[in-house]
Parts: C-alpha cells; structure tokens; sequence
C-alpha cells in the first residue's frame, strides 16, 4: 500500500511591540532577573482587565496581510481554560471562532517548483510563563507571561517534512519582512507545533493526527516529523493505523517522539467569549490603510535588487532575504551612491563577521551610519578598502565605534602624500634591485613585489593606485 503524509503547522511567533499584548509590561524579558517583569494583569490577580495593545493588534493584521490573508472586520477574544502551572490566570486569552484572519497562503519552491500552501487562519494570543526543570524541582518564571503571539495555521497541504521545513523558514521570511517579529530562534520567539497523518494514497478523508508540541528549531523541526512518519508507516504496515488523536513530544536526545497525552479537543478547553475585552471592529480604512503599510515581498526585492543594482541572482537572493540585511543594504547604498561597496560590505564581509562570532544580525553592531561613513572613507581616499574590511571592521564589530573615530585615533588615514608616497618607493627600489632589473626587462610581474614593499612599510596605509602611479614614473626614467 502506498501511503502519503499530510501535515499541517502551528506557528507561534512573538511579535515584537514595546508591551505585553493586555497589560503595560514590558515585552523585552530577554535576560531579565525571574518574576521581575510581570503586574498584577498578567498574573491574573482578580479584579484586574486586560486591555489590548493597539500595536499588536496592527503588527498581527500586518503579518496576516504578508501572508495573504483576509482581515476580518469583525473579531473577537476568547478564554481557552485548561490549568497548567505556568499560567497564572488559569486560562490564555486567544481567539476561537472569530480570529482576526484567515484564508492566506504562500508559496514554496518544492524541487525547484512552486507549491501553494494554504493558511487557515492568524489569530492573536498571549502567551503563558516558562517552567525551568531542576534537579529537586521545577522553577517558574512569569516574565513571558502576557507575552503577544500571532498562532499562524497552516492548512494540511504539507507532504513531506521538508516541504513542512520550507514552509515554516517561508513564514519565518515574511513575517519579519512585516516587520511583526523577529522570529529568533534561539530567543525562543518562533515555535512550531506540527500534526502529522498517514492515509492510503488517492484516499481524500484525513485519518486520527498526532500533534507534535513545541518544536523550537527548523532541524527538530525536520527530525521529527520525518519520525513520526516512519512510526506511523510502521503502524499502518502492520495492521494498526492509529485511531485516536495523540499530543505527542519530541526527544531531543533519543530523537524520537513520546506520547504526552490524548489529544484536547476544543471542548476540552471550555472556549467561551472573554468577557472584559469588547469584540474587536474594524472600519474599511483601517484595513486599508494597513493594507498600504504592508512591505514589499522577498521576492519582489528580490527581481528589483536585479534589476536596480544589476546582481547577480546568488547576489540578489542573499541580500534579499533577509528584511534586516535588506534594509541595511540599501538604505547605505541609497546615502553613498556605492551600491557595489555596499553589497560587498553588507553582503560578504559583515555575515563573514557574524559568523566567526556565532553572531545573528539581530545582535549585529554595525548600522547604517557605520557604513556610511566607512564607504565615504574609502571613496574621498582616506581609508584603504583593505583597511576598512580588516582592522576598522573588526574594531567596529567589537567597540561598536564609528570608521573615523577609529582611523583617528588608531592613526589609519590613508597616506595619498605624493611626496610621502614617493619616498617610499625610492626605499623599495633601493632595496630590490633584482625586482627593479625585472620590471626593467619587461617582467611586469614584478612590480607586485615593489608595490608590496611599499604597502607593507606604510603597515597598509599608502594609497595602492598612487604607489602603481609614482612606481611608474620612478623606473620609466
Ligand atoms: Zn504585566
Ligand atoms: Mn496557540
């Protein structure tokens, strides 16, 4: 019997407003001492109302606009009841049958051709604390609590679990080009629940799911729906598909899944309208004016990039897709009116950086105004390209100073002096005769020696195109 996997994706994205999504926490919890990012609202003491943040409620219509989405002029909140030690209301506040958009959808390349992936719905919700297991016991920390989340669902169209994998790094894509959340990884802002099913090929009914809970990177991602599949195939090759609907977890050691529980259905949860925050009502204008705040797409930057900058397509892809670098691209190639410099910059020598340093953009010292000003360095002649990508990079990567402040005070302007230029190469032609008798007979090649003693005596600050110029004149005569 030949059998297909269908799959279907929960994502949970944190989005990235000043606050928490009802109460005026703050929502930068990163890093901060346990417990002390919290109020009396998002630890459900009685007698308190959540309020929600207009600008959640912007940045989830944004996102939901990037993923195609149709905004409804009409939502509601909901309470999702169920008792877990990390949530101190003893319900989430979501959105259960009146989200505030559904019907969106996206593309992905599946071997090297598009496939439509439908997305059901992109509801808001907050999100629950975090519970750290230690030794003798379990320790809770609330600052994520109240937290705001946009849940995107995903419609069963996923057949593989790369295809899931392409999916889930697609929205990952878009929703930061929406500039809605950061979607880091390891910051633990994007995680993905992901249901898996097996059904006879050609069968068109949807047999009993298992959901896979809390997957927090692309790789478990992939690993673990390629073993669900395998356990199930297992299952259905030996007389015993499954036939109730399983909560499962993901073994990140063993690598295998584990079953946590039956699965919840929506009664389980007590769904009921939240009563202390009015249903939300949108007006055509405001849903338009969203419309037009929505970015341009990866993919239409990625054509422009093309065609404005004359990239290669490699060139174009890389500095396309990423929002962050994006912006930081062309935004310094806008100020310097150097786009190749830019790209270089922005292009290879930062994610270089980046990488040495295990280092996301996110983390990235360099801004616009670095660039900027180490571009208009080297274009006036102040600074060597060889400089600006070695020892001023790495100066700025680490002190987060800016190029002129660092050439100042290191002492690494350029030397353009024509007299300082050409006592130099008097100096390297006295001490290489050899190479002087071969640049004399022909051997241009040997220039290259002359050029580098003077580069290496100037510790790299001689202007390159001047020493080839006064190097000239110097042996000519
Ligand atoms: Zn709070
Ligand atoms: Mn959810």
């Amino acid at each position: 019997m030949e059998l297909e996997a269908i799959i279907g994706l929960e994502i949970h994205a944190e989005m990235n407003t000043r606050t928490k999504m009802f109460c005026g926490c703050s929502n930068d919890n990163f890093a901060k001492v346990p417990n002390t990012n919290v109020c009396p609202i998002c630890m459900g003491f009685p007698g308190t109302l959540p309020v929600p943040n207009a600008e959640s409620i912007k940045k989830g219509a944004i996102a939901a606009l990037a993923l195609n989405c149709t905004i409804k002029k009409h939502s509601k909140f909901d309470r999702k009841n169920y008792f877990y030690p990390d949530l101190p209301t003893g319900y989430q506040i979501s959105q259960y049958d009146e989200p505030i958009s559904e019907h969106g959808h996206l593309e992905i390349l599946v071997n090297g051709e598009k496939k439509r992936v439908g997305i059901t719905r992109l509801h808001l919700e907050n999100d629950a604390g975090k519970l750290t297991h230690v030794a003798n016991g379990t320790l809770l920390d609330f600052n994520r609590a109240g937290k705001p989340l946009m849940e995107i669902v995903s419609d069963p169209d996923l057949r593989s679990a790369k295809e899931a994998k392409e999916y889930a790094e697609t929205v990952q894509k878009l929703v930061r080009y929406a500039g809605s959340s950061d979607c880091d990884m390891e910051k633990g802002q994007m995680r993905f629940d992901a249901s898996v099913s097996l059904r006879p090929k050609g069968d068109t009914k949807l047999y009993p799911r298992a959901e896979i809970k809390n997957l927090n990177s692309f790789r478990s991602l992939e690993s673990a729906i390629d073993y669900e599949i395998a356990r199930q195939r297992e299952l259905w090759e030996s007389g015993k598909a499954p036939a109730t609907e399983q909560t499962v977890g993901w073994d990140e050691l063993k690598q295998s899944t584990y079953l946590m529980r039956e699965k919840e259905s929506a009664a389980d949860y007590r769904y009921f309208p939240e009563p202390d925050i009015p249903s939300l009502e949108l007006t055509d204008e405001q849903i338009e004016i969203w419309k037009r705040e929505v970015p341009e797409s990866p993919m239409v930057k990625l054509d422009r990039f093309m065609k404005d900058y004359q990239m290669s397509e490699a060139e174009a892809r890389f500095l396309s897709e990423d929002a962050r670098l994006a912006r930081l691209f062309e935004d310094t190639a806008t100020a310097t009116k150097n786009p190749k410099a830019a790209a270089s910059f922005v292009g290879t020598v930062l994610p270089s950086r980046l990488a040495e340093q295990g280092k996301s953009v996110t983390d990235s010292p360099i801004t616009t105004a670095h660039l900027i000003e180490l571009i208009s360095l080297i274009d006036a002649g102040t600074l060597s390209n060889n400089l600006a990508k070695t020892t001023v990079f790495d100066e700025m990567m680490i002190t987060g100073r800016l190029p002129g402040q660092i050439i100042e005070e290191k002492g690494l302007k350029q030397v353009s002096d024509t007299g300082a230029i050409e006592a130099l190469c008097q100096a390297a032609i006295a001490a290489n005769p050899a190479a002087v008798a071969d640049v004399k007979a022909g051997k241009t090649k040997a220039m290259a020696a002359l050029v580098g003693y003077v580069m290496k005596e100037s510790k790299g600050q001689a202007n390159p195109g001047m020493v080839n110029g006064v190097l000239g004149e110097l042996l000519k005569s």
